[in-house]
């Protein structure tokens, strides 16, 4: 915990406490220049992708800074959940924004002030209210993070007004901390705003890898109806496996979702078209496992960290390839093997020119603008089509559009469906000889270089696995927290392989840190002696 101390952390102390509240030993290189950069007193920019690990840049540093690290965050319905699962990882958090009832506002700031919270996550919008900015000038910040930073981009999807006032927030305190800005979208528009509409100075900027060696990534052509087909088919076959489904309007969301449960499936649906409290009862069905699979608009999933999904299947096609890899990349964070799916048609095509077309500017948008925003959109179309098409390795397809270079050998990538050489039929045809699949996707090792876990499990760890699946959501629900927060499966898979039976082996195990290791330690390892 952030104690007080004259002296400036070192990155050796960030690392501890990495071990101490996450049970990883190591930093990822990415990680390791941003917290470096931040310990400095230095701004920073992390551009990663989903998964790379984003949030232990500023959680880490504001373990150890002491004083309140402030997190500004446009996801106001996930923050208390965020708060909830740090506490496990035994840091002290706290939120602010409207969903606090107003007499509840100055208890919290007052207890920030009194150094209750390593951390404060905080909505856009309050940094303008009054009270807030007399809380911030009067409280030690060492760190400010802006979360989902291209929210300040006119360019990107996102775009929220409020995140253009944080420059002034910023310089509006007495003493100005370093800024750290995370996003997961690398577009050079989007990334150039960040820099100039936060105010960054002189920022480190780390531009991670956009490979997720641990997605294989699917591209098939196939009508509307034989896709959902298909679908059914594919949730049918992983009884055991989460996942999510996209689909491109509300009304296909509610078809696909009532022909899984028509199947016996346990599935929620997640659109715009709901009302808040639906949405919310969703998605927290989803992130608590007590359904197997969530059916969404692309209005689901900005921010959420499950860990477990291990396929996400887009039913249509979405405008940009930015777009479908943030959707496909919410598979497979734990760095276990997942499976993307783009399920495509010509109608949808079509469909995606006729939305450009049609789409409503603001009113004080010029032709010209209008113009050009227009064409900028169909160009960002052409390369999603380009990519849904394309006859050479998907991988290395997605990474050129991010600026990236992918060497892929004679034998492909291993991990897409050009490189596999797989159409939707011979992908059914194997699973119904159900081991030949085995074959198709080859056990290569994939995954981040801390990754020490091996791809192919036999039936007695698949067993094991799953009984620690159940141990860990027993847990989870006694302290209500979604079962990942507990364990990863990641971790739970490294429990199974390495039969950890001391205290000491356990804390040995990647995702067990101490604090975890207290509380949970001895229920598990009960369990994987029995
Ligand atoms: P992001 O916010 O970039 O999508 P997260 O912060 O949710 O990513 O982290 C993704 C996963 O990687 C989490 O399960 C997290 O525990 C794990 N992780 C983060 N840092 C490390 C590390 N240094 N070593 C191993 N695993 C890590
Ligand atoms: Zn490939």
């Amino acid at each position: 915990m952030g104690e007080a101390t004259n002296e400036r952390p070192t990155i050796e102390d960030a690392r501890a406490s990495l071990a101490e509240h996450f049970g990883y030993q190591n930093f990822r290189a990415g990680q390791e220049r941003i917290i470096q950069a931040v310990l400095d007193g230095r701004d920073a920019m992390a551009v990663m992708p989903t998964g790379a690990g984003k949030s232990v840049c500023y959680q880490v540093p504001a373990s150890v800074l002491g004083g309140l690290t402030l997190v500004v965050s446009p996801l106001i319905s996930l923050m208390a959940d965020q708060v909830h699962a740090l506490k496990q990882a035994g840091i002290r958090g706290s939120f602010y924004n409207s969903t606090l009832k107003p007499h509840v506002r100055p208890e919290v700031l007052r207890r920030a002030l009194a150094g209750w919270y390593d951390l404060m996550y905080v909505a856009p919008e309050r940094l303008a209210d009054p009270d807030f900015r007399d809380f911030a000038a009067k409280a030690n910040v060492p760190l400010i993070a802006v979360d989902e930073a291209h929210c300040v981009s006119q360019w990107g999807k996102d775009f929220r007004p409020a995140y253009q006032e944080i420059a002034g927030f910023v310089s509006s305190l007495p003493v100005r901390p370093p800024v750290v800005a995370l996003t997961a979208t690398a577009t050079g528009r989007v990334q150039q705003d960040v820099r100039n509409l936060l105010g960054l100075q002189d920022p480190v900027v780390e531009i991670s890898g956009f490979d997720r060696p641990n997605l294989l990534l699917h591209s098939y052509e196939l009508t509307p109806k034989k896709r959902e087909l298909w679908t059914k088919n594919y949730v049918l076959r992983h009884p055991n496996d989460v996942g999510i489904v996209y689909a491109t309007t509300r009304k296909k969301v509610d078809d696909i979702a009532e022909m899984l449960r028509d199947e016996g499936v346990r599935v929620a649906a997640y659109h715009a078209g709901m009302s808040d409290a639906d949405r919310t009862k969703a998605q927290s069905a989803f992130v608590n496992d007590d359904v197997q699979v969530m059916v969404a608009t692309n209005a689901f999933g900005m921010g959420i960290d499950k860990s477990n999904v291990r396929y996400v299947i887009n039913c249509g096609m979405p405008q940009t390839l930015e777009e479908y890899y943030q959707e496909a990349g919410r598979a497979g964070r734990d760095g276990e093997v997942s499976e993307c799916y783009l399920l495509w048609s010509r109608g949808d095509i079509r469909t995606c020119h006729f939305f450009i077309d049609n789409t409503e500017f603001a009113p004080d948008m010029s032709w010209d603008e209008q113009n050009l925003l227009r064409k900028h959109r169909e160009r960002l179309l052409g390369e999603m089509i380009g990519y849904a098409m394309s006859t050479s390795c998907l991988r290395a397809r997605v990474l050129r559009y991010f600026g990236q270079r992918l060497e892929v050998g004679v034998d492909g990538c291993g991990g897409c469906s050009v490189c596999l050489d797989e159409t939707p039929a011979t992908y059914l045809r194997v699973e119904r000889a159900s081991k030949a699949v085995e074959k198709l996707r080859k056990p290569v090792r994939r995954g981040f270089a801390d990754d020490d876990d091996v791809w192919v499990h036999d039936g007695a760890d698949e067993e094991l696995f799953q009984r620690l699946r159940v141990l860990r959501k027993t847990l989870a629900d006694e302290a209500h927290v979604p079962p990942y927060v507990v364990f990863s499966d990641r971790t739970l898979r490294a429990m199974v392989r390495r039969r950890p039976r001391t205290q000491e082996e356990l804390l040995e195990v990647p995702g067990v840190g101490e604090v975890k290791l207290e509380r949970y330690g001895q229920v598990f390892l009960d369990e994987l002696a029995s």
